[in-house]
């Protein structure tokens, strides 16, 4: 692995990742793998150096293009919802900064990651290289999933969509015997206002075979298709 960007590993930093998993525990975030993963990502290379002071406050933040970083404890709800095991394949639509990418490295997921914005996805996919975290990207419309690395037993979704898109469905796993469960999308569902987060996981190999629940309401950037006219 090439050698990490400088104050990777600086002290300061250190203290405040754990000081933000302090916070992200005390708000409900339960799951200690993903807690630990947190702490060992180095989310201010992944914000715009101006806001280095701020990656680990709570808080999206802006990387560009009208895009934000999500918030860590947006990050830590979806990721633990995703229920990743070692080895999982994870597809995630909306790269972004790359960081929700390498939270999903450090648990131990195959990761697939879908950009519609080729520049975001150019800055992301170096420093993720650059980390060593192996993440296979594409730029696209990521409403559409990745056929070539199908079935996957985790999708996230980091932007807001309207409704919930079908190839994403079809492309979760079937349970591999009787009253196992599948693959999980984890995706929020609404318009700008606001979305609910929602969890489908696969029940068996039926077209209906999907168990759906709801969580909380977050905002997210929209899900922009390649249908809609948006920039
Ligand atoms: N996971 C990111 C969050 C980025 S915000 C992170 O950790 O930083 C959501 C991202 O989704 C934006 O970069 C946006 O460009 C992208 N996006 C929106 N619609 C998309 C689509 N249909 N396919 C792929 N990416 C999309």
């Amino acid at each position: 692995m090439a050698s990490p960007p400088n104050d990777t590993n600086d002290r300061r930093y250190r203290r405040h990742r754990d000081q933000l998993v302090d916070t992200l525990r005390s708000r409900g975030i339960r799951d200690e793998r993903v807690l630990t993963a947190v702490r060992r990502v180095p989310r201010h290379l992944f914000v715009d150096p101006a806001l280095r002071d701020r990656a680990y406050e709570d808080e999206a933040l802006p990387i560009g293009l009208n895009q934000t970083i999500s918030q860590p404890f947006t990050v830590a709800y979806q990721t633990s919802l995703l229920e990743v095991e070692p080895d999982d394949r994870i597809l995630e639509v909306g790269t972004g900064s790359g960081y929700q990418a390498a939270v999903l490295c450090e648990l131990g997921a195959r990761v697939f990651s879908i950009e519609r914005h080729e520049d975001l996805l150019g800055r992301s996919r170096s420093l993720l290289d650059e980390l060593g975290y192996d993440v296979r990207t594409r730029h696209g419309d990521g409403s559409k999933g990745w056929p070539a690395f199908a079935p996957y037993d985790g999708i996230v979704v980091t932007a807001g969509a309207p409704e919930i898109p079908g190839p994403l469905l079809r492309q979760l796993r079937e349970p591999p015997r009787a009253k196992a469960s599948g693959g999980r999308l984890v995706i929020p569902i609404g318009g700008s206002g606001g979305q609910t987060m929602t969890r489908i996981t696969r029940t068996g190999t039926g077209p209906h075979d999907y168990a759906r629940e709801e969580f909380h309401s977050f905002r997210f950037v929209p899900l922009v298709s390649e249908e809609d006219d948006a920039d």
